[in-house]
């Protein structure tokens, strides 16, 4: 009965070192929030201790009615939550959400069209070393480089030269709205299913600023922790003549025993985010990264050349362009870092610059949003940005001005 702290100082000290730096500091990372302390409590029940292989009253083991009735209290409330016929919430993650798609409705060597990851997709949307890149036959569409929106011509004539079997419109570092009425229309012409992975903007959608996707794709996956703001999972909507197939991709296809814990934990998220606070919340995060990318781009706001990719944001983030820029990504990452606020940097399409140094940063709002930033905060945000990446820059006084920010919204104040 010792408590962590007792039994375990090491690992003890270590959280509370992590907690410090996110009370302490700005987090930006774009797939990043701060779960609220009801989600943090029920993945810190005993739920942890139950295997519960199979799904809501089909168990194969014994024990399983309060598991039941926290995971049905999840599936139906996503399913309320996005309009959707059928939902899977066992995915431990947004990688493994998407692979059980995958596995449930396509076989090896099909072909997937999906956002080149080097203009802003995800990793299992066909990039080569990962298992959607490996076992499929992945082909890639891309962004205009005139305006850096996607090109749904390109995605149009792609699909009627490869006939994938899947298209997935999604994406990781993206800045606008996707127009999933044309990539439905494309999708039908060439006779292909079509995925949406909303992992990014699904609270968005969850408050009704952002375009729902369900209506339009056969199946859609999220994560539960980017901008949901839940625990770290995934989640899969479908059509419901698929929900049989997600199913058993999902278990027992790829998983064993879901995370109960965690799935509770979803449950509260989903709750949460059919709130008015929530919609609050994510109407701040869409205003302050509208205020950022403005302010970045004043003129003489930083003296170094700084654009953001097509212009401005209608999401959570904004992407930083430093191709014509003396900094570059490295360099404003680290100066950032310096002064207490937490980003990455980011490839930009037709980076010049190597990988590990890019000319991009992604700046995202959902945490600060959170946190209870508004549209004075982020302005003030985007003004200690803008001074941290002039040729001179006063470290100091900026990171004052960061832990004032930080002091004026504290974070799990009851923790
Ligand atoms: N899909 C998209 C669009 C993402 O951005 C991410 C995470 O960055 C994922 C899927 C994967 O989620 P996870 O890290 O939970 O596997």
């Amino acid at each position: 009965n010792q408590t962590l702290a007792q039994l375990d100082p090491e690992v003890a000290a270590a959280v509370d070192s992590e907690l410090a730096r996110q009370r302490d500091t700005l987090e930006m990372i774009a797939s990043e929030n701060f779960a609220p302390q009801a989600v943090l409590e029920a993945q810190g029940t005993v739920l942890t201790n139950k295997y519960a292989e199979g799904y809501p009253g089909r168990r194969y083991y014994g024990g399983c009615e309060h598991v039941d009735v926290v995971e049905q209290l999840a599936i139906d409330r996503a399913k309320a939550l996005f309009g959707a016929d059928h939902a899977n919430v066992q995915p431990h993650s947004g990688a493994q959400a998407n692979t059980a798609v995958y596995f449930a409705l396509l076989k090896p060597g099909d072909t997937i069209l999906g956002l080149d990851l080097a203009h802003g997709g995800h990793l299992t949307h066909g990039m080569k070393l990962n298992y959607s890149g490996k076992i499929l036959n992945a082909v890639a569409y891309h962004v205009r480089e005139s305006d850096g929106t996607v090109d749904y011509d390109e995605v149009e004539s792609l699909a009627k030269e490869h006939q994938p079997k899947m298209i997935i419109a999604g994406w990781s570092a993206y800045p606008r709205q996707l127009d999933f009425a044309r990539f439905r229309e494309i999708a039908d012409q060439a006779g292909a299913l079509l995925m949406v992975d909303m992992a990014h903007f699904a609270g968005l959608v969850a408050a009704g600023l952002h375009p729902n996707p369900v209506r339009y794709a056969d199946v859609v996956t999220t994560t539960t922790h980017k901008t949901l703001g839940g625990p770290r999972g995934g989640l899969i909507l479908a059509k419901a003549e698929l929900g049989k197939k997600i199913n058993s991709a999902v278990f027992p296809g790829m998983q064993g025993g879901p995370l109960e814990h965690v799935i509770a934990a979803k449950a509260v998220a989903l709750k949460v985010a059919a709130s008015e606070e929530f919609a609050d919340r994510q109407r701040r995060t869409l205003s302050g990264a509208r205020i950022l990318a403005e302010r970045l781009t004043r003129p003489d706001a930083t003296e170094v050349g700084v654009n953001v990719l097509t212009g401005g944001t209608d999401v959570h983030l904004v992407l930083v362009d430093l191709v014509g820029s003396r900094l570059n990504g490295q360099e404003a990452e680290d100066r950032l870092h310096e002064i207490g606020i937490t980003v990455n940097r980011n490839a930009v399409p037709n980076d010049p610059r190597p990988p590990m140094v890019t000319s991009g940063l992604r700046i995202g709002t959902p945490a600060l949003a959170t946190r209870g930033f508004d549209d004075a905060d982020f302005a003030e945000v985007a003004d200690i940005i803008a001074e941290a990446l002039k040729p001179e820059f006063d470290a100091g006084s900026l990171r004052a001005r960061v832990s004032a920010l930080a002091a004026k919204h504290p974070l799990y104040p009851n923790l």
